[in-house]
């Protein structure tokens, strides 16, 4: 399915948004980093990749109505589709690369205890197990280059050490297989 477009391409600067000051800019960048999320994640599975994880089907919705952007210069139109594509519990996918995932952010199923009312995750804090996640084949192979690292450090590190990052290894690897369920 092609997703719409949203056209950023004429300026009528920060200060005209409907959310003043710090809080519409973040709308803005974080508008703009989730459709890039969603294009990329269109992109790859337009490439043959696989994708698992508990929020897999409603990742795959939310990429294909996420709007695509013309441009990086803002709107003002654009900062109010910003604040109210935010809103949308469900359909907004943040990229979390320390996690080697995407967030197919639903406020009820994170594990990372946002705040009530709160539009966007606790990347810094994701935790495992958690419904709202969503992996590539891509983010599948980055754990596994993970595990090898740290059997690599492993294979030089002093015994208690050396099991610890053998087990860290191990659990990464374990989290690359795919897992499948309903979104
Ligand atoms: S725990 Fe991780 S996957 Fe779950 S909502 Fe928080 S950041 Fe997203």
């Amino acid at each position: 399915m092609r997703s719409p477009t949203w056209d950023a391409r004429t300026s009528s600067g920060y200060g005209s948004r409907s959310r003043h000051g710090i809080h519409g800019v973040l709308d803005i960048e974080t508008a703009l980093a989730a459709a890039d999320t969603a294009s990329r994640l269109r992109d790859r599975v337009a490439s043959g990749e696989k994708i698992s994880g508990p929020a897999a089907s409603r990742a795959l919705s939310a990429a294909a109505q996420t709007p695509r952007f013309e441009g990086r210069i803002v709107t003002r139109a654009f900062a109010h589709k910003a604040a109210a594509f935010l809103a949308r519990d469900g359909v907004v996918l943040y990229d979390n690369p320390d996690a080697f995932l995407i967030c197919a952010f639903k406020r009820d199923n994170a594990l990372c205890e946002p705040a009530p009312g709160a539009t966007a995750p606790r990347q810094y804090d994701c935790r495992p197990g958690c419904g709202n996640t969503v992996r590539t084949d891509t983010h599948a192979h980055q754990l596994r280059q993970r595990a090898a690292e740290l059997d690599s450090l492993a294979a030089r590190a002093p015994g208690p050490i050396a099991g610890r990052l053998r087990a860290n290894a191990a659990q990464l690897r374990a989290t690359a297989e795919p897992s499948e369920a309903p979104a």
